[in-house]
């Protein structure tokens, strides 16, 4: 298919009168200000789509391919479109259609004494922890774009989150999809099941597929036992190496209590600070402040009493440097608030560079001083904006220009060349160059450069047996 030619008038007419009569006036969006469907979150993408599609039913969502098929004009899905990599808008084109998944919104089913929920692709993230914490059970994703993204945008883009420590990532979260295929049938593999080695596992094959394999439009997850007490605290370490010491000790101290091991250099909270000096923040500045959560399922007083053996302990090590426990729920959230207004104060600080690592945790602590020591002589003045999952080996090394240049310039002028730092220094300690995020557009020639080229071949092969058309997504993740 030519996806770059302009669209002959009659196949792009013929081909919205026939989507209208699927979809109706609610379900099919032309024209107006569609940019909340065409920018993505960080604005570093901007497209055109012919129209939104939003289909309220799988069948509307299979009918919708089949008519994109028959017309030769490809689809782009989208969630919430809060993707960091360029995976969720259309291209400039004007020939693609934006498939919205966001009316596709119900919880279908909860199975307690499963412990599972099975729920539309387009429901919005906290609305399913909130349908599971109704049933007094636990849906562990999380977030910082919980507010906005989708089950589907979830799984299509297997997230991380803050939970991975405990839970894994969406991946493992998922018992069971049902898809739409590029020709246009339905899939229902919405097993709860916990146990099916029957053949190839779809299932896996389509969760981080970034909308170029099938349409996810409703998923069976798995639920656990909503946690008696959920505790956080704070500690602040003179280095990375201490940081993880501490994450060692809390492993075998709190064993599988500990649901989050958070990292911040003093460069992203001092962003915080100044972007959002209306944040508490309780300890001292220092060079890297660790941000722990433990779950416990026995009470408060227990989760206390383990957080402070443990925190006691790391100051008597010198590990930490100070420490605060929150004292209540209010608290706790304003830690987390903390952590997750890193990416918000980085964006209000300017363009910047993201790169979204991982790496054999024990491999971090040197990675970063090596990393961040090549940067500074190669670019004078540079900020780095480190934090992330430490717990996971999973780093967001993010760059930000030096504070007395423009930052689009130093973005077109250098971006390449930083990137080529930060990613031959993963590929020598058998790294990654996507952790959480995906590869989307913006990593897509970057992963052609660095994946072995037998995975590279296989994966153009499940490309071609499953979307032989190029209909789905086409141009991101692999060409
Ligand atoms: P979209 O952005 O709409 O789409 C993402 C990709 O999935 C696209 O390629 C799209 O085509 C595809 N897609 C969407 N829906 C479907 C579907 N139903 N079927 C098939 N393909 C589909 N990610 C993490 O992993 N961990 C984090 O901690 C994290 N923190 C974030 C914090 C902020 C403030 C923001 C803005 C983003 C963060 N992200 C994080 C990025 C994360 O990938 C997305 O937030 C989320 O998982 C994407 O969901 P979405 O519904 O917005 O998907
Ligand atoms: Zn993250």
């Amino acid at each position: 298919m030519n996806h770059s030619s302009p669209l002959d008038p009659q196949t792009s007419a013929a081909l919205l009168q026939a989507l209208h009569t699927l979809l109706g006036d609610a379900g099919l969006l032309q024209g107006g200000d569609l940019s909340a469907y065409e920018l993505d979150w960080r604005k570093r993408y901007v497209g055109r789509a012919l129209a939104v599609a939003r289909p309220a039913t799988t069948e509307q969502v299979a009918g919708v391919v089949r008519l994109c098929a028959a017309h030769g004009v490809s689809l782009v899905p989208q969630g919430g479109n809060t993707g960091l990599v360029g995976g969720s808008t259309p291209d400039a084109s004007g020939r693609q259609i934006l498939l919205s998944l966001s009316r596709m919104n119900q919880v279908r089913a909860i199975d307690e004494a499963n412990l599972t929920m099975t729920v539309d692709a387009g429901c919005i993230l906290q609305a399913v922890q909130e349908a599971a914490a109704q049933q007094g059970l636990l849906f562990p994703l999380s977030l910082a774009a919980e507010g906005s993204c989708t089950i589907g945008g979830n799984l299509a883009s297997n997230a991380g989150g803050t939970q991975v420590l405990r839970y894994g990532n969406a991946r493992d979260l998922c018992l069971g999809l049902e898809v739409v295929t590029a020709s246009g049938e339905i899939w229902d593999g919405l097993s709860g099941l916990r146990k099916d080695n029957t053949g190839y596992d779809l299932r896996h094959l389509i969760i981080g597929s970034e909308g170029t394999l099938a349409i996810i439009t409703a998923a069976t997850l798995k639920l656990y036992p909503k946690p008696v007490a959920q505790m956080t605290a704070l500690a602040t370490c003179d280095s990375l190496d201490a940081a993880l010491q501490l994450l060692m000790l809390a492993r075998v101290q709190t064993g599988s209590g500990l649901t989050a091991f958070e990292v911040m250099n003093e460069f992203s909270l001092g962003l915080v600070r100044r972007h959002f000096p209306q944040l508490q923040q309780p300890l001292p500045a220092a060079a890297w402040t660790v941000l722990l959560e433990l779950s416990d399922a026995e009470s408060e007083a227990h989760a206390r009493g383990l957080f402070e053996g443990l925190l006691e302990a790391a100051l008597e090590a010198g590990l930490i440097t100070d420490a605060a426990v929150a004292e209540s729920l209010p608290q706790s959230r304003g830690l987390w608030h903390l952590r997750e207004s890193i990416p918000l104060a980085q964006g209000l600080e300017g363009l910047n560079i993201k790169h979204d690592i991982a790496l054999p945790v024990s491999a971090i602590p040197a990675f970063v001083a090596s990393t961040d020591a090549a940067l500074a002589l190669a670019f004078p003045g540079i900020r780095m904006v480190d934090f992330g999952h430490l717990g996971d080996g999973n780093l967001h090394y993010n760059v930000q220009a030096p504070e007395d240049m423009a930052a689009a310039d130093f973005l077109a002028r250098h971006e390449p060349a930083i990137n080529r730092i930060v990613y031959d220094a993963v590929t020598a300690l058998g790294g990654s160059i996507s952790a959480e995020h995906g590869i989307g557009q913006l990593k897509r020639a970057d992963l052609a450069e660095r994946k072995s080229p037998v995975a590279l071949g296989l994966m153009r092969a499940i490309k071609q047996a499953l979307d032989p058309q190029a209909l789905l997504n086409p141009g991101r993740v692999i060409s």
